[in-house]
């Protein structure tokens, strides 16, 4: 089991954040939403490279989760439900941050994240807190009448309890099984901050593992140990990687137990993931809200009982922000600072570049057909501006693990330069053994 005190004294460079940020907006991982309108605060729109990382982060997860398993299966649920759903789950009534207003600049504060001072004016003085539901309200259909309220979904995973008969009956899984689901969800967060942390859209990567209740506890730590385990396998280091246990307080409405895989980031240790035991508290509340058998019924020993629940939650917006910090960094090569993202070669927008070495119309040809050979294995980016450094530059800088390099001599012996991100390293490889050698590099990362 992971060390719960793992990292406590990791160097932080201050300056990273802003490091980060700068590096999303100069080359294209995230951009404001509506920039040109001024901005619209706490959404984000991700560029070419953002979506590309994004979409990798989504996809290491489900074939880690679903994909090599064959006790996971998929779902994608609809975003806009019907207040029924979070009338039983709970949302409608327990789904708030605590609200307080400073007395003496009028800021808005979620009460506990700010430790009694107004992180604006320092005052100590605040209003009353109030309960602050963090769901988006709105209206289905032409009339905006309370028959047609909707709200967007504050996390995906009422969308699995809600089908778990559906699932159930199409599938023939026996638990212990999971649904697994990946998708936007919506939260008014009160204080939105620290760029992609924390916004009022994002995504998240959920699934429902029901297990016969005497087996909960087993299959929390086994969770727990599986989820921390992903992370360190995509590089994210163990120095800045630790697991935290709720204390009785902290734990949501239908939880017994609660873990959270946190990351260091560079204001401190916060929450990538919570891993919770959430009994049978959501089958049991939409079964009688709805009337539906939700329920597991084992026909040979005629036992018929309701699954507890253990749920790994993790955000894939804030999850590709951890994995840019802990792959940011800069060294020396050749007498020349570069910034270069040691990202996993599975996360990284791209795997390859192919860079014809000059612009001369000789090499175009032969680098358009390295690339069309490896466009269908690898995403890949294909650059002719500028100098060969400053290209290898770009490309450190964007995270891309191998460049390939078409020159002169490749018009005689059929072979290119790979060069490699993380050591600066060149080799020459023939064309034709060029899309295994990045395989094997690749199945070796
Ligand atoms: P927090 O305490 O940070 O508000 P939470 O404990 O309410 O988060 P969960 O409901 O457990 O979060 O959601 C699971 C995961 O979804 C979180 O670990 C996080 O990675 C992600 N997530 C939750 N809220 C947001 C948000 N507003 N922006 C980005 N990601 C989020």
């Amino acid at each position: 089991m992971p060390d719960q005190e793992a990292g406590d004294n990791a160097p932080v460079d201050p300056d990273l954040m802003d490091k980060v940020v700068g590096l999303c907006k100069r080359r294209g991982f995230v951009f404001q939403s509506a920039e040109i309108y001024g901005g619209f605060r706490s959404t984000y729109d991700y560029g070419p490279l953002g979506v590309n990382l994004l979409r990798n982060v989504k996809n290491a997860w489900w074939e880690a989760m679903v994909q090599r398993r064959d006790d996971v299966v998929g779902l994608d649920a609809a975003i806009l439900s019907p207040p029924a759903v979070w009338e039983a789950s709970g949302h409608l009534s327990n789904f708030t941050d605590p609200l307080v207003d400073c007395r003496q600049c009028h800021q808005r504060w979620r009460q506990d994240k700010i430790d009694g001072v107004c992180p604006n004016c320092g005052s100590t003085e605040f209003t009353e807190a109030r309960a602050f539901n963090l769901m988006f309200k709105t209206h289905a259909g032409p009339l905006e009448d309370e028959g047609a309220v909707a709200y967007l979904r504050p996390e995906t995973a009422q969308g699995m309890f809600i089908n778990f008969a559906n699932v159930l009956q199409t599938t023939r899984k026996k638990p212990p099984f999971g649904i697994a689901q990946v998708g936007k969800s919506f939260r008014n967060e009160i204080t939105p901050q620290n760029f992609v942390f924390r916004t009022r859209e994002f995504e998240q990567m959920e699934m429902e593992y029901f297990v016969p209740p005497e087996q909960a506890d087993h299959w929390f730590e086994y969770w727990l140990g599986e989820r921390f385990a992903w992370y360190l396998s995509l590089g994210i280091p163990e120095s800045h990687l630790r697991l935290r246990h709720h204390q009785a307080d902290e734990l949501s409405h239908y939880s017994v137990a609660t873990a959270d895989v946190e990351f260091l980031f560079p204001w401190g240790w916060d929450e990538l993931e919570g891993i919770a035991n959430r009994t049978d508290f959501d089958l049991k509340a939409h079964s009688a809200a709805s009337g539906e058998r939700l329920e597991y019924y084992d026909q040979p020993s005629g036992e018929r009982y309701v699954p507890y629940v253990i749920e790994p939650a993790a955000g894939a917006t804030r999850t590709m922000m951890a994995f840019m910090l802990a792959a940011y960094g800069e060294d020396e090569v050749g007498g020349e600072t570069r910034t270069v993202l040691r990202l996993h070669p599975r996360l990284a927008p791209y795997q390859v570049a192919v860079l014809p070495l000059s612009k001369k119309e000789t090499l175009e040809p032969v680098a358009r057909q390295v690339l069309t050979s490896l466009q269908p294995h690898f995403m890949c980016d294909y650059d002719v501006t500028q100098s060969i450094g400053k290209r290898y530059r770009r490309q450190d800088e964007v995270g891309t693990p191998w460049c390939v390099t078409v020159d002169f001599d490749t018009l005689d012996d059929g072979a290119v330069t790979v060069r490699d991100r993380d050591s600066t390293e060149q080799v020459r490889v023939p064309i034709n053994g060029l899309v295994d050698e990045l395989r094997r590099r690749m199945d070796r990362a």
